[in-house]
C-alpha cells in the first residue's frame, strides 16, 4: 500500500506549472516586438552560437488542467497549456525571475504567421523562439505565453520568468501574444476565450494581482502592436486601462 500512496503523491507533484525556474543572474535583455518594424533592434544583441543552443528541451510529462474548455471564464479553471517540451522548445540561455503577483498583463500579436493546429502553432512558436534567441540575441522566447487561432495556449517563458516584450514593463507584467497579425481582423473566438481564461488562471494561481491592469503593447511602447482589430477587442476586457 505504501508504494501505491507514494505513486499517487508523485503523480500529483508533476504539475507542469511547478517547473518555472528561478535565476538570480540578470543580464539585460533588450526588448522589441518579434517582427514589429516600428521598434529598433536591440543594441548589443548577442547572437547565440553553436549547435548546442539548438538542442530542444527534453520531453516532459504534460500536465492537463481540468475545466476551462467548456467554461473558460468561470472559476479558477485554467486552460490546457501546451508545454515547452510539447512544442519542442530550446533551453533558455538565461532566466530572470518574476516576482508574483505582477500587476500588469500586456497583450501582443506576433505579427507573424497565423496557425490553427497544435502542429502548425508549435512550428510557428519554434520559429519565433529561434528568431528571438538567434537574431535578437535574447535569452529565450520573449513572451510569457502565446495563443493560437485554435485556442491553444503555448507556454513561452512561462509564469515565473521575466519576458522580453514590453520594455520597462517586463519586470512587472505577463506578456500574452496572439499568433498572427490582427490589424485588420480580430483573433478567433477560441483564441480570445483562451486568452481571457489564461488571465483568470493567472489571478487564481497568484501570478497576477487581483487588481491587475490589462494593456495593449501600444499603451506602453511606441508600436502598433497588438494590431487595431485586436486592440479594439481588449479595450472591452476587464481590467483594461490605456
Ligand atoms: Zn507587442
Amino acid at each position: 500500500m505504501r508504494v501505491v500512496w507514494l505513486s499517487l503523491l508523485c503523480a500529483v507533484g508533476l504539475s507542469e506549472f511547478g517547473s518555472c525556474w528561478i535565476f538570480t543572474d540578470s543580464k539585460g535583455v533588450p526588448d522589441a516586438e518579434a517582427t514589429d518594424p516600428s521598434l529598433d533592434p536591440p543594441a548589443g544583441a548577442v547572437t547565440a552560437s553553436g549547435r548546442e543552443s539548438h538542442r530542444r528541451e527534453a520531453r516532459e510529462k504534460p500536465f492537463l488542467f481540468p475545466g476551462a474548455v467548456d467554461s473558460p471564464l468561470e472559476g479558477s479553471g485554467c486552460p490546457t497549456i501546451i508545454s515547452r517540451a510539447q512544442w519542442g522548445a530550446r533551453p533558455p540561455n538565461n532566466k530572470v525571475s518574476l516576482v508574483p503577483p505582477v500587476p500588469h498583463v500586456i497583450i501582443h500579436h506576433t505579427d507573424g504567421n497565423p496557425c490553427a493546429s497544435q502542429a502548425a502553432c508549435s512550428q510557428e512558436v519554434r520559429r519565433i523562439q529561434d528568431d528571438h534567441m538567434d537574431k535578437k540575441g535574447w535569452a529565450d522566447i520573449g513572451y510569457n505565453f502565446l495563443i493560437g487561432e485554435d485556442g491553444g495556449v503555448y507556454e513561452g517563458c512561462g509564469w515565473s520568468t521575466r519576458g522580453s516584450h514590453a520594455g520597462e514593463y517586463n519586470p512587472t507584467s505577463l506578456g500574452l501574444s496572439f499568433l498572427g497579425s490582427f490589424s485588420e481582423t480580430a483573433p478567433s473566438a477560441a483564441a480570445l476565450n483562451a486568452a481571457r481564461s489564461l488571465v483568470q488562471c493567472a489571478v487564481s494561481r497568484g501570478f497576477l494581482s487581483r487588481s491587475y491592469t490589462l494593456k495593449g503593447h501600444r499603451n506602453v511602447n511606441p508600436t502598433s502592436c497588438p494590431g487595431n482589430a485586436l486592440y479594439r477587442v481588449i479595450t472591452q476586457w476587464p481590467g483594461f486601462k490605456a
